[in-house]
């Protein structure tokens, strides 16, 4: 990602175990698995654990080692516990506060649950305003406090919490992957138009997991089984899985495809297609329209790298490492002081002279937000003696803003916003630059068989919300959406 100082940031992951056989402590494996999705989230987290239809649970600020301390780990260990689910929360919708993490642990008159949000609502806000408007209490500001609102009211109405699910999912629109446990079963729920990923994995011993991504059923020992349907809700419980596709193909399918160009780890699989795979489809594409005359291919470390392998292969020009990325560099580094943000990019990232010296460069990365951290990226290379640099971009421009659960800056912040690409270049002091194009953005995820959301570069939006939630509800006053985009079909 090459801007260091704003980076993008996905909103959340999800994680939920039912573990059939009784052979795993779910604490535990809940535990392994936020590990693995702590990229999807890193200002708080939690889990929540389920012994013989009790639920109890633990969250708090922080990362996922800070804040399942050995102490809070003991409290966690049930024995008898075979259901178990977990978060990792970065806000988008709601402040940063501990009551808005997750999982959200709701006493209701039909008995407890616990609920996994990631994603964001389109209409949070008009729900919102109609429960408090009938009595509601909110002790939070997130959307996922008005999901569980309209669930526990829902299930009051109905027989089964499936019914109740499906009843809910009738007045949601927008983002939601959802994990719901609720004392005697692990339901998993993906919106009709399938924004998030959402996938199932089997226990070796018997069970199921559900997951954000499949890095963390990798973590937990579990099989890749398949992706939740849009639309479907999955239930695990002592019958086994089941499903129910009601609200399926209601929709078209909107998957978010930045989720194969950044946000997801590369070792991770969704909609049964690699993200490596998709992301050196996207270098690939690169070479295609935008071929140069260079020496070495290298990669703005992480997301960058597999793009940039992605056009070596395609163009025969020899890859190579030319950065290396300091691992230790904590997350509250970059939220100091002007000057801090600038030695951030030298500090964070090391050039590899020897690889670029005297050389034609093709530099490959992710994404230009700000324009101010590639620019300096550029210098780095310059400086060390690099003779040309070619920017190529693994995404288009990024121009509007997103609705369904990534934290894009401000739009008067997107050096793409009202720029063309040569004056966005001479912002960043490239040689030449190049994005990739729409038109194969949505072809880099090689039979993942669904549409892609691709708003943030188009302005296409399926769906937007009236009215925006603010970041802290309490705080400000609700704000207007921006005008200006355009509608799908407009
Ligand atoms: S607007 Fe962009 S970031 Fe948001 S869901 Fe769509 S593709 Fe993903």
């Amino acid at each position: 990602m090459s801007d260091f100082a704003y980076p993008l940031h996905e909103e959340c992951g999800v994680f939920g175990i039912y573990d059939k056989a009784g052979t795993e402590d779910v604490s535990v494996a809940v535990y392994s698995a936020l590990y693995a999705l702590q990229h999807r989230g890193q200002e708080s987290c939690g889990m929540a654990v389920n012994e013989d239809g009790v639920i109890t649970g633990h969250r708090d600020l922080g990362l996922v080692n800070e804040v399942f301390t050995p102490q809070v780990m003991a409290s966690l260990h049930k024995p008898e516990a075979h259901m178990a689910t977990g978060h990792v929360r970065y806000a988008t919708a709601g402040s940063r506060v501990r009551a808005n993490a997750q999982p959200m642990i709701v006493r209701h008159g039909r008995g407890t649950m616990a609920l996994c949000h990631n994603g964001n609502l389109t209409n949070a806000v008009q729900l919102r305003n109609a429960l408090e408007n009938d009595g509601a209490i909110f002790h939070g500001s997130s959307d996922t406090e008005v999901i569980c609102y309209l669930l526990t009211r829902n299930r009051l109405k109905h027989q089964s919490i499936e019914q109740a699910v499906a009843a809910t999912m009738d007045q949601l629109d927008g983002a939601y992957s959802l994990v719901i446990m609720s004392a005697t079963k692990l339901i998993a729920v993906r919106d009709p138009r399938g924004y998030r990923p959402l996938c199932i994995g089997t226990l070796p011993g018997g069970g199921y997991v559900f997951a954000s991504e499949s890095c963390a059923l990798d973590a937990v020992g579990a099989t890749y089984l398949r992706d939740i349907e849009p639309g479907e809700i999955v239930v695990a419980d002592p019958d086994g899985l089941r499903s129910n596709r009601e609200h399926c193909g209601k929709q078209p399918r909107q998957m978010c495809v930045f989720e194969y160009i950044y946000f997801a780890r590369p070792d991770s699989v969704i909609e049964g297609c690699s993200v490596h795979e998709a992301r050196m489809q996207a270098g690939r594409f690169l070479a295609q329209e935008h071929p140069v005359e260079a020496d070495v291919v290298i990669g703005v470390p992480d997301s960058g790298l597999d793009a940039a392998l992605g056009y070596a292969e395609a163009s025969g020009i020899p890859y190579g490492i030319g950065f290396i990325k300091n691992k230790y560099i904590g997350r509250t580094f970059i939220q100091g002081n002007q000057k801090q943000r600038e030695n951030s990019v030298r500090i964070k990232l090391n050039v590899i002279a020897s690889t670029v010296r005297d050389k034609r460069v093709v530099l490959i990365d992710d994404s230009i937000v700000r324009g101010t951290t590639s620019a300096r990226i550029i210098k780095l290379l310059r400086d060390a003696g690099a003779k040309e640099v070619h920017f190529r971009v693994s995404a288009p421009p990024f121009k509007y803003p997103c609705y369904f659960g990534t934290d894009i800056p401000d739009q008067k912040m997107l050096v793409a916003t009202g720029r063309s690409v040569d004056q966005i270049n001479e912002i960043i002091g490239a040689d030449t630059l190049g994005y990739l194009s729409t038109e194969h953005v949505v072809q880099l995820a090689k039979g993942a068989g669904c549409g892609f959301c691709t708003a943030c570069f188009t302005g296409e939006y399926a769906v937007k919300p009236e009215v925006v939630l603010s970041t802290d509800i309490h705080d400000r006053p609700l704000r207007q959406r921006p005008k200006g985009e355009k509608k799908l079909g407009e």
